[in-house]
Parts: structure tokens; sequence; C-alpha cells
């Protein structure tokens, strides 16, 4: 068996670590939260088929900054002797986890992790599959309405009916308009429902890993795409859970067994269509994706492993035309744009100017007033005009993972996917150093949520499809 790579698993709690509940953002003080379930870090070390070891890091996290990123990456590399560049961290983006954490104690926790799962390494066996997990489970949460009515995000259920695969929201675009002034009755767009219709991505994926001696299941790396905000602070409190990629691991581990990496795909645009906020809902949607885990796990084909691999690189993504060079910079221009929509709110201009006015200003504003007054450091590179972060190709035998940073829309993941071979990769979002929302070049015209949380030029979505494609090239061409 000399010829087969081996991988090792862990798991380590990071709960501890943590410094700042999400309940309490915004707010200097905070009160120690009730832990309904621990957040893990589960950790894959494999052998690199170029020589040395690469590591996977699946974290309950809402997503590490890039400079937290680089500190548990020095550690793992100090410790555990991995450097930087094969080492993917990357987050399942739970929304009632930490916004903070103690760097020093997080790195140390992992590092021990990374150094457990290199202990325990042993020849493996590979296989993989995709399923589509039907109707009703994840929803692309943004609408694009006809005539420049533009684009909305529809972030909770309000006013909204759930149907089976999307939600017919023109309660919530109603009470949007009603509030710049418009008569609803009066809009074109008022004749017909208006159901969320922006593309998603149903695919749960499976890497599978069991030991070449003895057959048993070792771990597995399973992905899918939609934002784990089912039981979100905003609904539960100060209460810290991983949400529904908890009940998703545990179901994997005990149907299929080993030790489950969650990682989280292209999803700025995506969330679950939960019926409700409750931990019995996250629960009853990760079952439905487990089982289909658990077909893949029953109609696998394992063979050893022997191609292995991690291939990074860094990459320059477009910033922001408009992002303001300076905080006075930004003040002037809000102060500017905030003028028009006064003067437009005062001639009775049609709701379609005042929704884009309005969303120019809120664009600016946001980056001055939300970001870089409170210090956020992706806002601070961008101000320097350069915004450069981690892009990485994970390839286990025939499969790969392209991994990407940040909040990425479904629609550039799909690109990334058919460009590299639809059934042979998957897409990994929020890996290594955090960034915001990057909404598909389409999108951004259209505004909303998403689009007011973006800092990237338009053309950066392309950047990353490209990048990702060469990277997973390069891999290919390196073993044959
Ligand atoms: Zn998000």
């Amino acid at each position: 068996m000399e010829n087969i790579l081996k991988v090792g698993f862990s798991s380590v709690e990071i709960t501890d670590c943590g410094k700042q509940p999400r309940a309490s953002r915004g707010r200097r003080k905070y009160e120690t939260p009730e832990v309904h379930d621990h957040l893990h870090a589960n950790i894959l070390v494999s052998e690199n088929c170029e020589g040395g070891e690469f590591a996977l890091v699946a974290c309950d996290h809402s997503g590490i900054e890039q400079d937290e990123s680089e500190i548990i990456k020095e550690k793992i590399n100090g410790l555990a002797g991995i450097p930087p560049e094969r080492v993917s961290i990357f987050c399942s983006h739970t929304h009632s986890g930490f916004d903070t954490f103690d760097n020093a104690k997080l790195a140390a926790r992992v590092a021990d992790g990374v150094i457990e799962a290199k202990g325990v390494m042993q020849p493996a066996e590979a296989g993989f599959g995709f399923r589509d997990v039907g109707p009703g489970v994840s929803i692309n949460r943004r609408v694009l309405l006809p005539d420049g009515y533009g684009g909305f995000c529809i972030m909770y259920n309000n006013d909204c009916v759930i149907e089976d695969d999307r939600l017919e929201c023109s309660g919530q675009v109603r009470k949007y308009y009603e509030m710049l002034g418009a008569k609803w009755a009066d809009l074109e767009i008022s004749r017909n429902p208006i159901y969320t219709d922006r593309p998603k991505d149903r695919d749960v994926w499976a890497v599978i890993f069991r030991s070449a001696c003895d057959k048993k299941v070792l771990g597995s790396l399973v992905r899918f795409t939609a934002h784990s905000c089912v039981v979100s602070s905003k609904h539960i409190g100060n209460v810290i859970s991983a949400d529904y990629p908890a009940y998703l691991k545990s179901f994997v581990q005990k149907n299929i067994g080993g030790i489950c990496l969650f990682a989280n795909g292209a999803c700025g645009d995506v969330r679950m269509l939960y019926r409700e906020n409750t931990f019995e809902e996250a629960e009853r949607l990760a079952n439905v994706i487990g089982e289909k885990v658990r077909e893949i796990y029953r109609d696998v084909s394992f063979s050893p492993l022997n191609r292995a691999g991690i291939n990074c690189t860094l990459v320059s993504y477009p910033v922001h035309k408009d992002f303001p060079k300076s905080i006075e910079e930004g003040e002037k221009c809000a102060a500017e744009l905030k003028k028009n929509v006064l003067a437009a709110h005062a001639r009775n201009a049609d709701v379609r100017e005042l929704k884009r006015l309005n969303e120019e200003y809120d664009w600016i504003n946001a980056k001055v007033e939300r970001w870089l007054k409170k210090g956020n450091l992706q806002a601070y590179e961008c101000i320097k005009g350069k915004f450069a972060r981690e892009q990485q190709y994970i390839y286990f035998n025939d499969v790969g993972a392209a991994a990407v940073p940040g909040e990425v829309f479904t629609k550039i993941g799909l690109e990334i996917q058919a460009r590299i071979g639809k059934d042979k990769c998957f897409v990994i979002g929020y890996a290594n150093g955090y960034m915001a929302y990057l909404p598909a070049a389409e999108d951004y015209p259209e505004g909303s949520y998403e689009v007011r949380h973006s800092m990237l030029e338009p053309t950066a979505g392309d950047v990353m499809a490209e990048t990702a494609a060469n990277l997973a090239e390069a891999a290919r061409s390196l073993t044959g």
C-alpha cells in the first residue's frame, strides 16, 4: 500500500475560543451566551501527491477575517509544519456563533487538531457523489422585477407566501414601494404575483474517505449551499449554535461514520427555505440533506487515494471604481447623493428613480458609516485600491473543490463549476480571509441588500471564475 496516500481526521471544540456573540453585534458590552450546541473545527489532513501534507479546516464560524486566517495558518505551520498555502480554512457562516474570537486561542486549538489528524493518518480510499436535495430546502432569496422596478433581497419570510420551492413575495415588495410613497394598486407590477426567481444550486456534494485496510469510514467532506440562518441570533437571541450544519454533521457521522467536515458554497444570495426559525426546523432541513448524503454513500465507488493536493494563488480583485478614497471623500459624496434623494422626493419622482437614488446613497453611506468609521479591515484595503485574497483548488482523485473567499453569488459559483466540469467539481465559499458580498455582474444595477454590502467591481466574478479554472487546470497538468 506504499503508493496510497494517507488521510486523517480530527474534531476540536472551539466554543470557548469565542469572544463577542453575534447576538450582541453593535454593542460594546455583551453577556455570556447560552450554548445550545458546541461550535467545532473539523479537520482533514492528507498527504499531498507532490510530497508533504495539506490540511482542510471546516469551522463553525461566520467568516474569518484575513488577519485571523493568517494567525491560524502561521500557528499550523509552526506546530504542525504545514505551510499556509497548503491550508484551507472554510466557514459554515453560522448566524448564531461569534463575531470575534480569541485568535491566539483559536489558532492554538486548530493547530492541535491538525497535529491530532496528522497523527492518525492512514492509507485511504476516496469516493464522491452529488445529489439534488429537491424542492423546499433552500431558495435564492433575490427577486428581479421587470420594467426597472429593480432587485430585492427577501431576507425573511415576512409578508410572503411559502410555495414548494420559492416565495411569493409581493407583500414584502409592496411594503417597500408604499414606503417610497407609491400607490401599489396603480403599479403595473402589482397585477401579477412576484416570485423569488434567481438561480440556485440544490446539489449536496460529498467526498467520503475510508480506510484502505479495514474499509471503515474515516470521514467526509460535505458541501451544501445556503446561508446558515435557520436559527440566527436575530431569532433565538444570545444562544450559540452551528445551525443546520450541526444537525447535518451529526446525521452524517451517525449514519456513515467518521468525522464530517461541512463546507458552504457560493451562497451569497441563497438561504434555507425555513418555515420557522427553530432548532426543530434546522434539524428537519438538515435531515433532508443528510438522507441525500446517505444515498451518495450507498452508491459511491471507492478507489485508492493516489492524487490529492491543494493549489493556491493570491488574487487581486478589482475594487469598485466608486469606492471612496477617504472617509472625507465618502462623506462628501454621501451628502451629495442624499440631496439627490431629497430632491427626487420633493418633485414626486417615479418610485423606480427613488429606489435607484436611495440605493446609490445607501451604498456609499454603508461604506463610510458601517465600514470605514468602524475600522472594517476590508474597507481599508479597498481605500488603498488593492484587495487580495487566496483562491484554492483542492483535489482528491477525480473530484475537486474550488475554494473562494466570502459571500459569492450562486451564478458565479455555477459558472466556476461549468468551466471546470460540472460533474467533477464543486465550489466552497467563505474560504480563508473573508470578503463581503460578490454579486454577479448583472445583479449590480438591480441593487438591494447584497449589492449595498459589496465593494468590488462587477467584473470581479469573472476574475474569480477565470482564476478557479486556471488553478484546476494547473492541478490537472500537475498530476496527469
Ligand atoms: Zn451572509
